[in-house]
């Protein structure tokens, strides 16, 4: 049958060893090429029992063109551009031209075949073997780097992968924003990226489990964040030593870093996390320790429907968020000042709970006390998950 088969698409094709193999490629074991030259030998044989002529391989084959001779040019391409890039893993895609595709099938429909497989499919194993055979690396389905080949071009496109780091930061001081900001000489974002960059050698991006105001210090256990390193040119990185050079800002410790998935990455970052603050709150009124204790009972397990704080309407959809406070605990100071202790929602705005943002938060410590209350000073103790 196989050699029946075989007989009749040598007698109208020049097909080589490869090309032959490859319309019985899902049978039998080894590669389409071992399995090329057996079948020809085997109707060879047959043929010359019959006394007919020997159907030798072309030397140019009408499918592919001898296009598997070049895997050796390809691999040392493939060498050349990966040099000095650090990857342990890849993978290889090749793009063929629409002609040979479109050939290959009409053979398979002309002769009934249903055992083939498509030669760039041959092509992308076989590229890949050598060029792990010369480099020690492996092939993976989630791989360092992506080698795009066009094989009778010589073009080859090189896909370096990103690295994710997952980490927790605590921002010491105020007045540091976490995204670069006109009127700031250092955000957050670019001390941490600066000592990413310079590890991985690529462009780093630095996206935070939300955020604090300009004002407001992140303590505690610290607030999650991931650094998408783009382009990577080194991927074995100490992320101790980078922790220890950020960490020499004095104004942003870092805290956990590890390696993670894309996928860890996007968790993180879509996650609500409660968060427990302390507020430094200013009554102008004057507050007693009796009324500092009323306000922290009531806020306790305390729905808030909070429109879009009025300092944000720009920047964020107008809408009434619906928000919960876990725990409250109060600490008078003096006549004007009482802290709190919060543990809420993720995205309650702590000022405006405070202030009552002109009566788009509702119910606000103001309303509790039946005095104007503002938040005189904040800190994120902890981000909880
Ligand atoms: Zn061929």
């Amino acid at each position: 049958m196989i050699v029946e088969k075989a007989e009749r698409v040598l007698e109208e094709h020049k097909l080589c060893d490869h090309c032959l193999g490859r319309l019985f490629a899902k049978l039998g074991k080894g590669t389409n090429e071992d399995r090329g030259k057996a079948i020809r030998f085997v109707l060879n044989m047959e043929r010359s029992i019959r006394g007919l002529g020997l159907i030798e391989e072309p030397e140019e084959c009408e499918l592919c063109h001898n296009v598997f001779e070049k895997i050796p040019e390809l691999v040392e391409k493939m060498k050349e551009m990966s040099e000095g890039i650090e990857f342990e893993t890849f993978l290889v895609g090749s793009r063929f031209p629409e002609e040979i595709k479109e050939k290959e099938k009409t053979i398979w429909e002309d002769f009934g075949i249903d055992s083939a497989e498509p030669i760039n499919r041959e092509f992308n194993r076989e590229l890949g073997k050598a060029f792990g055979k010369t480099t020690g690396k492996d092939t993976s389905k989630n791989p360092d780097v992506v080698f795009i080949v066009e094989p009778f071009s010589g073009k080859i496109e090189l896909q370096i992968n990103p690295v994710y780091v997952y980490g927790r930061y605590r921002k010491l001081v105020r007045g540091i924003p976490q995204t670069p900001l006109p009127g700031f000489k250092d955000s957050i974002a670019s001390i941490i990226c600066r000592a990413f960059s310079k590890a991985f050698d690529g462009k780093c991006v630095f996206k935070g489990a939300g955020r604090e105001d300009v004002d407001v210090r992140t303590l505690g256990n610290g607030r999650p964040f991931i650094v998408e390193v783009k382009k990577p040119r080194r991927r074995r990185v100490d992320l101790k030593k980078i922790a220890k050079e950020i960490n020499e800002s004095r104004k942003v410790e870092v805290l956990n870093l590890r390696f993670v998935s894309a996928k860890e990455a996007e968790e993180v970052l879509t996650k609500k996390h409660r968060k427990e603050y302390l507020a430094l709150v200013l009554v102008e009124e004057s507050v007693t320790p009796d009324e500092a204790k009323e306000v922290e009972k009531k806020l306790r397990g305390l729905e808030i429907h909070q429109r879009t704080p009025w300092r944000v309407r720009k920047a964020r959809a107008d809408k009434v968020r619906v928000k919960k406070v876990y725990e409250a605990e109060a600490r008078w100071i003096d006549e004007k000042h009482f802290e709190l202790r919060l543990v809420t929602d993720g995205g309650l705005y702590i000022k405006e709970l405070i202030s009552g943002d002109k009566g788009r938060t509702k119910p606000s410590v103001s309303d509790l006390l039946g005095k104007r209350a503002w938040c005189e000073r904040l800190d994120v103790l902890n981000v909880l998950d």
